[in-house]
């Protein structure tokens, strides 16, 4: 039965019982639906598949010493009478510092202790509190508070005694789309203001400036364009889980450059996994590139330096990628390496644009999949991205694929093995000790960050 309201009308969002089967319009068009879902029944012969050089990787190159496991949270909490609708929303990154040495020690014990896994590493937090709907910064709308708490935000939080804004901005000068050359101004594609049609504004790109036909305020991180994510009066996840992985980034951008001036041997003995392939996406995709520019900087002059391969990786922990490792593992004994050309991606795991390299516009990383030896009873088989190569050195080159082309590749699968080898739910240590911390369980969040946020608010009253 369909639903009726008081006026016994259909209620506008439903179909409820109309014959969609009679409408023959509908049906012509319907026949010209092509489906693209990605295809069962992959042939571990059809794709190069090798067992990756894993032998040397640890007799020739210095030992990884420490990991740096980055992960985050976010959760929206409702102030005060849930009617009304008030929102906050909170983000925590953090970074866990993992020793091996104690891994190791780990290793024997056939499920690792809850207790323990505090005791594997250090974390270093990074909080943010924003406006969501119904709640206001210093500013007239949700929309405007929230560009002024992300910019003050990225001010204000440092990361390796490196605040994010100083990172982001450099990401904004690599780019020389987003910024005008010689002035070092900010070009925005539009007004961040809703109500306002003005094109490509030029603004102050270490400030707040205003843009000169509304005259509303403009931060210089307006160019993530998160703003556009937000609603004044609904829930602001989206928003949230985008500023979330942009932070991420900054944060894991600050580690490689905190070891990078430490000199050879801080990055030759740490390895830095992050919660998640090695992309962003949505309004703020472009800061992939000048994220993979500085890593691939670091990389060159490290290792002209004479320096072992230095490991930065994502972890697919979920998702489509993951999902494929899982379904393949048992294809065949481990240990081996799927090198994931475009073909099998776009054929097996996601449906695009067969003439584009995966990820185009979005990843920084190269996906790999990596099957371990069996030497427990089902072995370790994951999912994982390292940062990409490109033939002739520049993007137009085109993605290397083959493993030849990622000298850290070894160290790398390496390092996530020996991780894999703690057996605790399921997950990398790094991340399981980074998440377990920044987690914000619903409800825990609700009880104790609610509270907080209603004190602060009777605070103020
Ligand atoms: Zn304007």
């Amino acid at each position: 039965m369909g639903y009726q309201d008081d006026s016994g009308d259909e209620p506008a969002n439903s179909l409820g019982h109309i014959d969609l089967t009679r409408d023959q319009q509908l049906k012509t068009e319907l026949a010209e639906f092509t489906f693209t879902p990605p295809e069962e029944g992959w042939d571990p012969d059809e794709n190069v598949m090798r067992p990756p050089a894993l032998s040397m990787a640890d007799d020739v190159n210095p030992p990884i010493e420490r990991v740096y496991g980055i992960d985050g949270s976010r959760v929206e909490v409702t102030v005060g009478d849930p009617l009304l609708n008030k929102r906050v929303g909170f983000l925590s990154i953090r970074l866990a510092e993992i020793d091996m040495q104690v891994v190791r020690q780990q290793q024997n014990q056939a499920f690792l202790n809850p207790s323990v896994v505090e005791d594997l590493g250090s974390v270093q937090e990074y909080n943010m509190v924003l406006p969501s709907s119904n709640t206001l910064f210093d500013a007239g709308s949700t929309h405007e508070s929230w560009r002024k708490m992300v910019f003050r935000n990225f001010k204000r939080r440092e990361a390796f005694g490196r605040t994010l804004f100083t990172t982001y901005h450099e990401l904004l000068h690599r780019r020389e789309d987003r910024i005008e050359s010689g002035r070092g101004k900010l070009r925005l594609e539009n007004c961040p203001n809703p109500d306002c049609d003005e094109e490509s504004l030029i603004v102050n790109s270490t400030r707040e400036d205003s843009c000169p036909e509304c005259d509303k305020p403009t931060y210089p991180t307006d160019a993530l364009r998160t703003h556009e994510r937000v609603a004044g009066s609904q829930e602001n996840v989206t928003a949230l889980n985008l500023l979330m992985g942009i932070v991420e980034h900054l944060v894991l951008v600050n580690a490689v450059k905190h070891l990078d001036k430490q000199g050879r041997d801080a990055l030759n003995r740490t390895a830095i996994v992050k919660d998640g392939p090695l992309a962003q996406f949505d309004t703020a995709a472009w800061i992939h590139d000048p994220i993979l520019q500085i890593l691939s900087e670091v990389q060159e002059a490290h290792m002209g330096d004479g320096g072992a391969p230095f490991v930065v990786s994502g972890i697919h922990k979920t998702g489509k990628f993951a999902s494929f490792a899982e379904s393949v593992k048992d294809r065949m004994a481990g240990p081996w390496l799927l090198e994931l050309p475009n073909d099998v991606i776009y054929k097996h795991i996601s449906a695009g644009d067969r003439t584009e390299p995966f990820g185009k516009k979005t990843y920084y990383g190269k996906n790999f999949i990596y099957r371990s030896a069996t030497r427990t009873q089902d072995g370790h088989c994951f999912a994982f991205t390292v940062p990409r190569r490109f033939t002739d050195g520049h993007r137009e080159g085109g993605l290397r694929v083959s493993e030849d082309a990622y000298p850290e590749l070894a160290r790398t699968v390496t390092v996530l093995d020996k991780l894999r080898t703690i057996r605790y739910e399921n997950g990398l240590i790094p991340l399981v000790v980074a998440h377990d911390k920044a987690s914000l369980p619903e409800e825990l969040s609700d009880q104790i960050l609610g509270k907080l946020t209603n004190l602060l608010t009777e605070a103020k009253e």
